[in-house]
């Protein structure tokens, strides 16, 4: 059986990635980052997800990016937007797909995965710089090169099956997969109690589709 890694943060998109990995026949190797972010509800959400499906192993790595700061992620002095912008938001985490892609491959090699999952995609974001389709290939090269197993012949595949889905495709991808999206968390600023903003980027992009799809999205906002 095929090995894969999959970047699991407890967001929809990366637990979609997950039910893809599992229904192509990958053995799963659950990889979630607690870097500092706003809430742990998402670190909790991954801890939920992958109690639905067959994983291998679920390893939770920290890495503390608020010592960096430069982000309304890792720094909260900096206001989460929660109206739509143009540019690049604040809520972008410097170089954070590219230190999680680091991190899964440091994993991969290990266990000799064949493949790291990452649940980016180019079409309902927030427009940052490390979820394009141009990023993916160049990730893609680095890997060919950067480790000992992939110089001596050995591949290690990127998979963002997502790249080019909107929101509601994830969705509805997800649903068919067995996703539970109730367990999934979106928003950049949950409160005290576990309530959506129902503001930020993340909370309209989430809702927003939900409504177009005309499904009930099972998450409290506040
Ligand atoms: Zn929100």
């Amino acid at each position: 059986m095929n090995k894969a890694i999959v970047l699991l943060s407890g967001g929809m998109d990366s637990s979609t990635a997950l039910s893809i990995a599992i229904k192509e026949g990958f053995e799963c190797y659950a990889l979630t980052l607690d870097y500092g972010q706003r809430h742990r509800d998402e670190i909790n959400s991954a801890k939920n997800i992958v109690k639905d499906f067959k994983i291998t192993e679920h390893k939770l790595v920290s890495i503390d990016l608020t010592v960096f700061g430069g982000s309304a992620l890792t720094d909260k002095n900096i206001k989460v937007p929660e109206q739509a912008s143009s540019g690049i938001p604040i809520t972008y985490v410097p170089a954070r797909n590219t230190i999680f892609f680091s991190l899964a491959l440091a994993w991969a090699e290990v266990i000799e995965a064949d493949a790291i999952f990452s649940g980016v995609n180019a079409i309902d974001y927030s427009g940052y710089p490390d979820c394009r389709p141009e990023y993916i290939s160049a990730i893609q090269e680095l890997f060919n090169l950067a480790t000992k197993i992939t110089s001596e012949g050995k591949s290690i595949e990127v998979c963002a099956p997502l790249i080019n889905m909107d929101k509601k495709e994830i969705i509805k991808i997800g649903i068919e997969n067995g996703v539970d999206f109730s367990k999934t968390v979106s928003c950049y600023q949950l409160d005290q109690h576990g309530k959506s903003c129902g503001l930020c980027d993340s909370c309209r992009i989430r809702s927003k589709a939900f409504e177009e799809l005309n499904l009930e999205d099972n998450i409290e906002y506040v």
